[in-house]
């Protein structure tokens, strides 16, 4: 391996294409493979990063002149009991093989993000929330065990009651304590391939606010769609979709909903036009005057509410629905900045940073809302209260100013006593992270660490920035 190291260069970029990193890129298909990657590592002084689709929003699964471990092929669904709802699977799977391989049984996994696309181990890595963290918590909460190989060489199994210091700490650990090899799950049943959905506009931010947290006991599941670049009045408005769960009975049709056939996302829309080209077609709008009227179109069309039934997949994986969409930010890419503020400080401090934006000119073109509850992982985002996440083009001209101004979003949210999401925002820097975390629980994971890693072979671009 190490007199072959050149043939594993690569160029790598984060999901939003706004950061590059040039690394050794080695792929792994067994714990032997792991370990051989830990030893070569040390051997030549080089750090490493584990990347499962590698397509966090900023920079957790890049290593600048370091090697990335290539974790997409340890892909196998290992074991699989439809009666109990339990599966074990290689870290390398992806939600969309499992979902796949769990729906038509009659269950669902318990925890999605906005894509299908991600694997299980970055998904623990980040303990990823969906729709239905008010009510389930993230993902970490319903793994019932995993094992991870440890740069030491150590193999090691842990549950919510084996080892579990570093089960609440390797989940949401970003990778840097362990590499997850094999992760048992249990499923969420499902009566149905649908989910229903009531739809309702909100004319400002309090509303948005208000709608998420009333409504959110009879749903399972709430998101908002906000128009970050309303003002005025204005400020704040959007949509809001509120999803529960079939129960038994109420599909009819629920063997034949419950097919992988009905789930497909189609490739065309209006069964036209083939959706691998759409980007281009939204790219000529990507900009502050062209995004003021689509955001405009659609909420005038939000403004009737409605209930509609949607398969599991088509409401979950919203933003599968376009390949490549975030190629029509153009070649400078975009950040995603997400903020997570308790409920009682979030107004004034979303109001602020939206306006912010508008004053410099930086509006964000896509804002999406969500409800969350703490939990115990030690790296968490968790709040008792809610998260926006902004869509930010990046431009040549535009990237010194938006990074500044993203500093001063963290400021506004630290000052609220919100916290930061270690997968998404690619500005927060040391300081802000341990104003966030706290002096304890960044010496607890140092403490960690130093067991786990005494060489200090796992970093990451993103390690190095918010513990460098
Ligand atoms: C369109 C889109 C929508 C999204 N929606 C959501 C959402 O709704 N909710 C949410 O919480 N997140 C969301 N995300 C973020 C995404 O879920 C996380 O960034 C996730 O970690 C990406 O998974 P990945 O397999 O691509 O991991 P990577 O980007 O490859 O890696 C992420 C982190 O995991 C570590 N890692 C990867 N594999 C392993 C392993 N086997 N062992 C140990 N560490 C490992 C990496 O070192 C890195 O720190 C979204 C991202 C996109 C692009």
């Amino acid at each position: 391996m190490q007199s072959n190291l050149n043939r594993y260069f690569s160029q790598l970029e984060n999901f939003g294409h706004s950061l590059k990193a040039s690394c050794y890129r080695i792929p792994v298909k067994t714990t032997e493979d792991i370990y051989e990657v830990f030893q070569l590592a040390k051997r030549l002084g080089l750090k490493v990063t584990a990347r499962g689709a590698g397509i966090s929003y900023n920079d957790a699964s890049l290593n600048g002149g370091g090697i990335v471990m290539d974790m997409s092929g340890l892909n196998q669904i290992q074991e699989w009991d439809p009666a109990s709802g339990v599966v074990r699977c290689e870290s390398g799977v992806t939600l969309e093989q499992l979902w796949q391989r769990v729906e038509p049984d009659g269950w669902w996994p318990p925890v999605v993000s906005g894509t299908m696309k991600t694997t299980l181990g970055g998904c623990l890595a980040a303990n990823v929330h969906g729709k239905n963290n008010f009510q389930v918590g993230p993902i970490g909460e319903h793994v019932v065990e995993f094992t991870a190989t440890l740069p030491t060489g150590a193999l090691v199994t842990c549950s919510p009651t084996k080892n579990a210091d570093l089960f609440y700490a390797l989940i949401s650990g970003l990778g840097m304590l362990g590499v997850f090899t094999s992760i048992t799950l249990k499923m969420k049943r499902i009566h149905s391939g649908l989910i229903s959905v009531d739809a309702w506009h909100v004319p400002d931010l309090r509303r948005q606010l208000n709608g998420l947290l009333e409504h959110a006991p009879d749903h399972d599941y709430t998101v908002g769609w906000l128009d970050a670049i309303a003002g005025g009045k204005s400020l704040g408005r959007g949509q809001i979709h509120g999803a529960r769960q079939l129960k038994e009975g109420e599909d009819p049709d629920a063997q034949k909903t419950l097919q992988l056939s009905f789930q497909h996302l189609p490739d065309r829309f209006f069964g036209v036009v083939p959706k691998s080209g759409l980007h281009y077609f939204m790219k000529p709008v990507m900009n502050n005057f062209g995004m003021r009227f689509v955001n405009m179109g659609r909420y005038v069309s939000a403004l009737r509410a409605h209930t509609f039934r949607q398969s599991h997949a088509a409401f979950h994986f919203l933003l599968d629905y376009v390949p490549n969409w975030e190629r029509s930010f153009g070649r400078g890419g975009l950040i995603q900045y997400q903020s997570f503020l308790p409920k009682e400080t979030v107004e004034d401090a979303w109001r602020e940073i939206i306006q912010l934006s508008h004053r410099n000119g930086l509006p964000s073109y896509l804002g999406v809302t969500k409800r969350h509850r703490p939990d115990k992982f030690l790296l968490t985002h968790g709040v008792d209260g809610f998260s926006l996440a902004l869509d930010f083009k990046v431009t040549d001209r535009n990237r010194r100013r938006l990074g500044a101004m993203l500093q001063e979003f963290d400021r506004i949210v630290l000052n609220g006593g919100g916290r930061f999401y270690f997968a998404k925002n690619s500005e927060t820097s040391a300081a802000s992270a341990r104003r966030f975390l706290g002096d304890e629980t960044i010496a607890k994971f140092k403490r960690l660490k130093q067991r786990c890693d005494p060489n200090h072979l796992l970093e990451s671009d993103l390690y190095r920035r918010v513990f460098g």
